[in-house]
């Protein structure tokens, strides 16, 4: 029996884990259940699964030690920056961590990796993305190769003009082509932010420098990712857009169970792909800058990165100004190479006033 301890319970992916637990109930079971802010939704799940502990996030100790005590998987599922907390104390008490949550590895990479390696924690990407790099690496973080190929889909304005992108609403931000996801994911899916997250991601799961990792576009999100090996190879995972695959074989592998409706290729017919415009997206590019300088760079981009989708989901901002707060946000915060979880909860905090500053002249 694999005893799970899921943080972010409520919300879309954690949702889906527990699908996995109601279909494989004599393997999985919740020891710890833990969500943001959604408490009927915790109830609801308590009292069907019956775990150890139920908490909403603002209820939890200050040591984690009780969440993930006698846990097999740290299922770390909540967003934003606020997930980091919890990977960072699942490392250190060296579990193994099926990672959702982007933030942990693209603010906290750095941090991450080092208590991952020094405790013997195990880090399992649940992104689609890098699952599917995970399987054509054969489940090896350690296989030589020579360039990852993250696939993006483009989100709903890839083909967009900057004149039609400057009107854009929340609600035409929303309406993602393959994917159904949670609102601040999709926002940064429709800006390319998510894809600079992922490549930093795969920096930081598969210890590739910049120069071995390229997104190219794909808009069928039929083709998750794909790695490009010596010989010329290259392998690719295949199939539907549905976060179920990643979200089980991250806590089944590297044994495969029935999950999803297997891919019929006739009926796929052709697949596309394109290089990934980044001049219309300037997200992308930030992001990366962002992560090839490190440090504090990255969580401070976030930071302003969470706090402007907050203010253009409201209506208060246009989609342009997105990526321009996050510039002016990065512009003017003081960065440091310091990546220990002080340093970057106050890059955070900084980061975050500054950006209500510039979008809320607060
Ligand atoms: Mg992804």
């Amino acid at each position: 029996m694999c005893n799970i301890a899921l943080i972010g319970c409520t919300g879309n992916i954690g949702m889906q884990v527990a699908e996995v637990v109601r279909r494989y109930p004599e393997r999985f079971r919740f020891s710890a259940l833990v969500c943001g802010r959604d408490g009927a939704g915790l109830r609801a799940l308590a009292e069907e699964f019956h775990p150890r502990i139920a908490l909403c996030a603002s209820d939890l100790p200050e040591g984690l030690h009780e969440v993930f005590g006698d846990c097999d998987v740290a299922f770390i599922a909540a967003g934003g920056f606020a997930g980091l907390r919890y990977t960072v104390a699942a490392a250190e008490m060296g579990k193994k961590i099926a990672l959702a949550n982007k933030e942990s590895l693209v603010c906290g990479g750095a941090l991450v990796t080092e208590l991952a390696r020094k405790h013997g924690a195990e880090i399992v990407p649940v992104d689609s993305e890098h699952s599917a790099l995970f399987q054509a690496l054969s489940f090896r973080r350690d296989a030589p190769f020579e360039k990852l190929i993250l696939t993006a889909s483009g989100g709903p304005f890839l083909r967009y003009s900057e004149e039609e992108l400057s009107r854009v609403r929340a609600a035409d931000a929303l309406r993602h082509p393959t994917w159904h996801m949670g609102a601040k994911i999709t926002v940064d899916s429709a800006t390319l932010l998510n894809k600079g997250y992922e490549v930093i991601e795969a920096k930081w799961l598969y210890g590739a420098p910049f120069t071995k990792i390229e997104a190219v576009v794909h808009p069928e999100s039929i083709v998750h990712s794909a790695v490009l090996f010596s010989d010329g190879a290259v392998l690719a995972q295949l199939g539907y857009p549905d976060m179920r695959l990643p979200i089980q074989l991250a806590l089944t592998y590297p044994e495969r169970l029935p999950c999803t409706q297997p891919l019929d290729l006739v009926a796929l017919g052709s697949l596309r792909f394109e290089r990934l415009p980044e001049e219309k997206f300037p997200c992308f590019t930030l992001a990366l800058e962002a992560g090839k300088r490190g440090g504090t760079a990255p969580t401070v981009l976030n930071g302003a990165a969470e706090e402007a989708v907050r203010a253009f989901l409201a209506g208060g901002i246009s989609f342009p100004k997105i990526a321009e707060t996050i510039r002016e946000t990065l512009r003017r915060v003081p960065m440091s190479g310091d990546t220990c979880y002080g340093s970057l909860a106050e890059a955070d905090s900084t980061a975050r006033r500054t950006a209500r500053q510039l979008l809320y002249g607060e």
